[in-house]
């Protein structure tokens, strides 16, 4: 019988023995973890923090004795694997309740390690009991502890990634005073900065405390300090800036790590040394659109990879060709989701590339509950092929960039993306799916047939002292405007052409770029060469200004 051992027993470990036990019944599976507890739902570890979660052990989907009784796997918690023989295939193993070392043989080791939070020594104060970081129940339940201990008010959460944001929020939804530090100019780095900014409007109205460009270098028992010199008030500190792959167990075993400092492996997930395989945060990755070797950590890949390297034992043929990185989160009451590559994937990358930003509504505006969705697509110029998007809004993000992901992958191209037919009624969105709409507009950008620059541009515009028309009706244009804009709406423009000059670049904006792209289609009609969409528009402006 094989003898298969997996180190880690969450993402990737557990879906390996499953896998391994669905292919082969005669297998004898072993997967070892250290911490006490297997499979569980690191996904969910910040839900129980704002109390969605109320049990902080529900978020453990499987126990040993169930791995045992269902799957007929030895899953072994609290046991360190600590060394790896691979001449003479055996693990040795440390139980980390009674340091006693024991030895188990295998045929095939996955390791699937995954990767532990950064908690950087130069930070002064970093190894105070005040500061956590959120990688498993313990941790969760070690901060609610101290938190309800010493009657906590204030938390500094530190990383505006998606693991901050998501702590971020749920400390907020349990009453605390949150302050969020962010070392780059925005908060989540899958997202362009112009989308970043309704994200960071989000936080702001939602009481978040948020400096950004600014980085922890000292924690006190009741404030820290930041480079800046800022202090901030908070009694707890909670670490998210970021994960490093845990290699040092595939180092000893003289497995090679990657360009980027995590394990090295090949198409079939197996490391430089025989019969060892590495799966999950732990490993270097393809991107699929770049081909340049990454990290990624996420749930899907893991489990994947796992998946695929057990098959690869196996035998059976898997076809492995890199990832895209699609997420989603929940913040609030905004979605933001993205998927493949953002603009600066794809500056840092030497891609040529547009995107157009559209702003339909999440389903027919008489319907209730009607929102805005906020979608960015971003393909190759002159090609045409889907590079990446980003998504915002109450609803539907999710699905949008879904679509989106699922185009990618297929290498797909924007004309297949305009013609992409999927199920509508009002309850579920506009006739033309948002992702349509962003490809019909993006169809028009690579046909040339009208001009756009982003919403971003419009401080610029200004400044310059550009003439910028408002295609919105008066009493919109009332509520609020572009300071120097002309209110021209589009109902009113065809008696009023004498006031839009010919002689300079024309800007035109409204509230979704709808009306403003009707307007620039209809002044090209009549011969105007020098009509520019502003693409974005005001609602995008108003989420940020
Ligand atoms: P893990 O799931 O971390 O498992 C590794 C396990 O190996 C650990 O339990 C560790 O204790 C154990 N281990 C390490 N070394 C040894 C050893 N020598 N011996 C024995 N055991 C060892 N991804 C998403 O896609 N969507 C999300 O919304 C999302 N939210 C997240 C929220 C949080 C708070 C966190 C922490 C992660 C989140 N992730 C999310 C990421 C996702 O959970 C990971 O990408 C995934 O779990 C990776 O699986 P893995 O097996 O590589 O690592």
């Amino acid at each position: 019988n094989k003898k298969i051992v997996i180190v880690g027993g969450v993402g990737g470990g557990a879906s390996a023995a499953a896998r391994a036990r669905r292919l082969d019944e005669m297998a004898e599976i072993t997967m070892f973890e250290k911490g006490p507890g297997i499979s569980f739902s690191n996904c969910s570890l910040p839900y129980y923090l704002g109390g969605l979660i109320p049990d902080a052990d529900s978020i453990i989907l499987k126990t040993p004795e169930q791995f045992q009784k269902q799957y007929n796997i030895k899953a072994i918690v609290n046991s360190e694997v600590v060394d790896v023989d691979p001449l003479e295939k055996n693990v040795r193993v440390k139980n980390t309740v009674t340091g006693e070392i024991t030895k188990t043989d295998y045929d095939e080791l996955i390791l699937s390690p995954g990767a532990k939070p950064i908690m950087p020594q130069s930070i002064k104060g970093i190894d105070k009991k005040n500061v956590f970081s959120v990688r498993n129940v313990v941790d969760i339940k070690n901060i609610q502890k101290y938190l309800t201990d010493n009657k906590v008010k204030s938390v500094a959460v530190i990383g505006g990634g998606f693991i901050g944001l998501e702590v971020c929020e749920n400390l907020v939804q349990s009453g605390k005073k949150v302050s969020l530090i962010e070392a780059n100019s925005h908060v989540l780095g899958t997202i362009d900065d112009d989308f970043a900014q309704i994200v960071q409007k989000n936080l702001y109205d939602n009481g978040v405390d948020l400096h950004l460009e600014d980085s922890l270098i000292e924690i006190f028992d009741d404030h820290i300090r930041l480079r800046s010199g800022i202090e901030v008030k908070a009694n707890a500190v909670i670490m998210a800036i970021g994960v490093s792959p845990e290699t040092e167990l595939a180092e000893k075993i003289g497995c090679k790590l990657g360009v980027t400092g995590a394990i090295a492996v090949n198409q079939q997930y197996e490391t430089s040394v025989p019969n060892v395989y590495a799966v999950g945060d732990a490993i270097e990755v393809t991107n699929r659109l770049t081909r340049k070797k990454t990290k990624l950590s996420l749930a899907f890949p893991a489990q994947m990879e796992a998946r695929d390297a057990i098959d690869h034992i196996y035998k059976r043929p898997i076809e492995n060709h890199g990832v895209i990185g699609s997420q989603v989160i929940h913040l609030f009451d905004l979605n933001v989701a993205s998927t493949g590559l953002n603009e600066n994937d794809c500056q840092k990358n030497g891609f040529d590339y547009r995107f157009v930003t559209v702003i339909p509504q999440n389903r027919v505006g008489i319907m209730p509950d009607t929102s805005p969705i906020y979608l960015k697509l971003i393909f190759s110029y002159p090609s045409g092929e889907i590079l990446g998007a980003q998504a915002l809004g109450k609803s539907g993000v999710d699905k949008q960039i879904d679509i989106v992901a699922t185009m990618i992958t297929m290498h797909g191209h924007i004309s297949e993306l305009t013609h992409l037919e999927l199920c509508y009624s009002p309850w579920f969105s506009t006739a033309k799916n948002a992702v349509n709409v962003a490809a019909l507009v993006a169809e028009n950008i690579l046909n040339g047939e009208y001009e756009q620059i982003p919403v971003t541009k419009v401080r610029q515009l200004i400044e310059k002292g550009a003439f910028i028309i408002d295609a919105r009706e008066p009493d919109e244009y009332a509520n609020g405007h572009i300071v120097t804009s002309k209110n021209i709406p589009l109902s009113q423009f065809r008696q009023r052409l004498a006031e839009i000059p010919t002689d300079q670049k024309v800007y035109i904006h409204c509230q979704s770029s709808q009306r403003s792209y009707n307007m620039v289609r209809a002044l090209n009609n009549l011969g105007y060469t020098n009509i520019i969409n502003i693409s974005g528009s005001y609602l995008e402006l108003c989420e940020y200004e």
